[in-house]
């Protein structure tokens, strides 16, 4: 069982294939695309102690035909996609409950408690930490009122042992310069870091996967040559490669090849927005998280990067670069010293599930197919963790995490 083929590059699969080849595996690593092309070039660049709270949380579905009916809202459906994610969006809405949510939580907290530990080596042995910063994460409100709600969130994080410092607008803005006059209340989470450049940390972890023997193939995988025992090689628009054991790790665009081993999950497209202004004067030492508005802003090596948007539908349907646009105006009233740029905009979909938490796991019927996808927000965060239990799986060791509340068959 020594050759392993990943499909799928992005900061799941890499980290997936770094810590096989450690574990000894003959690893290649197969993208239709350069590594970290996909969702994960394009993200906030966010990890850390700050990420354990779900998507569905109590009070969720009061809010619902607000999110759905303004068109101003951040999170939008994509209704021609809508036979594609009813399982998920009616999913989402039956978590919206505490007991739920709380179970969600210690899961996405289980995992991301060991983030730091499984990501140093790789970053350390890639010659990367020049990539990684580590100044907490600001999340800052214009009303008391948006605070007050964030605080279930918050509230949750501190059950869980996780940092959480309240300040008032004007010692947000000392540490912060750059932030507007508007910001009235700040919570730092300082247990978080970033990178400055998230597609290249993920091409400098591939890069170093190659230098230590491993085989990067650029093909679109379309399924799998099966025998009695399960699959014997996945099957590509570049050929058949062959292989003991396979790891579904692409992302959003997992779900098909997950279904054509008899693994079917809600997985969605969460899409989301970002735009990239490459002369902005306002810079920031950290992300800054306006829950508000739904932003996310962070001086990347490239320039301010504003970050929002969950718009569920189709990975493939083509981007609405409206919403771009509409996280830039955002981004301006939180900080006026951005410049006029009209910036260059990305689309990039998050693979998300219904409980917000991701899929590590052996395929249920198919025991040398590892399954590694669904990563929602937090796919650059969780990639190392995964990448190592996915090794554990691999060899037959016991996992580091108990693994029962990622399982496939849950939904
Ligand atoms: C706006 C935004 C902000 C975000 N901010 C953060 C953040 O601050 N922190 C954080 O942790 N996460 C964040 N995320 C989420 C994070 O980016 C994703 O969870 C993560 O990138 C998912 O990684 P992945 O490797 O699973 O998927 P991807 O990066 O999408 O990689 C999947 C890869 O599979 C390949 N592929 C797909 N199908 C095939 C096929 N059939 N054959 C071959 N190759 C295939 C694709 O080309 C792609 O390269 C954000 C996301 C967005 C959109």
């Amino acid at each position: 069982m020594r050759r392993i083929l990943v499909i799928g590059a992005g900061a799941v699969g890499t980290c997936c294939a770094l810590y096989l080849q450690r574990a000894g595996f003959a690893v290649s690593l197969v993208d239709r695309d350069a590594p970290g092309a996909g969702c994960s070039a394009g993200n906030s660049g966010g990890f850390g102690y700050a990420s354990c709270v779900p998507a569905a949380v109590p009070g969720l579905r009061r809010r619902v035909p607000a999110m759905l009916f303004d068109r101003r809202s951040p999170v939008t459906v994509r209704w021609r996609d809508l036979p594609r994610t009813w399982r998920f969006l009616s999913g989402v809405l039956a978590n919206a409950r505490r007991e739920v949510a709380e179970a969600s939580a210690d899961a996405r907290h289980a995992l991301q408690r060991h983030l730091f530990d499984a990501y140093a080596p790789l970053i350390e042995a890639a010659g990367a930490g020049h990539l990684v910063e580590r100044e907490g994460l600001l999340l800052v409100y214009e009303t008391d009122e948006g605070l007050a709600a964030s605080r279930y969130g918050l509230d949750m994080r501190r059950r869980r042992g996780i940092a959480v410092e309240t300040m008032s607008g004007d010692e947000a803005r000392e540490l912060e310069p750059a932030l507007s006059p508007s910001i009235r209340h700040a919570v730092m989470l300082p247990q978080v870091g970033h990178t400055t450049d998230p597609l290249l940390l993920v091409r400098t972890l591939a890069e170093h996967f190659v230098r230590g023997g491993g085989q990067l193939l650029r093909a679109r995988v379309h399924g799998f040559e099966m025998t009695e025992d399960g699959p014997r090689a996945a099957l590509s628009d570049g050929g058949r490669h062959e292989a003991d054991q396979f790891v579904i790790a692409a992302g959003a665009w997992s779900a098909s090849l997950a279904a054509d081993l008899g693994v079917r999950v809600p997985l969605v497209a969460e899409r989301g927005y970002n735009v990239e202004l490459a002369g902005s004067k306002a810079r920031f030492r950290r992300p800054i998280n306006a829950p508000e508005r739904h932003v996310v802003l962070t001086s990347m090596r490239s320039g301010l990067r504003v970050t929002g948007i969950a718009e569920f539908g189709s990975p493939d349907a083509a981007p609405d670069f409206r919403q771009a646009r509409r996280i830039l105006h955002h981004a301006r009233s939180l900080a006026p010293a951005i410049c006029d740029e009209e910036g260059v905009p990305w689309m990039g979909p998050r693979p998300s599930l219904p409980d917000s938490l991701p899929i590590i796991d052996r395929a249920p019927r198919h025991p040398n197919v590892l399954l590694a996808f669904g990563h929602d927000q937090v796919g650059l965060a969780l990639a190392a963790i995964t990448g190592k239990l996915v090794a554990e799986l691999a060899q037959r060791r016991r996992p580091s995490v108990d693994l029962t509340p990622y399982r496939a068959d849950r939904f």
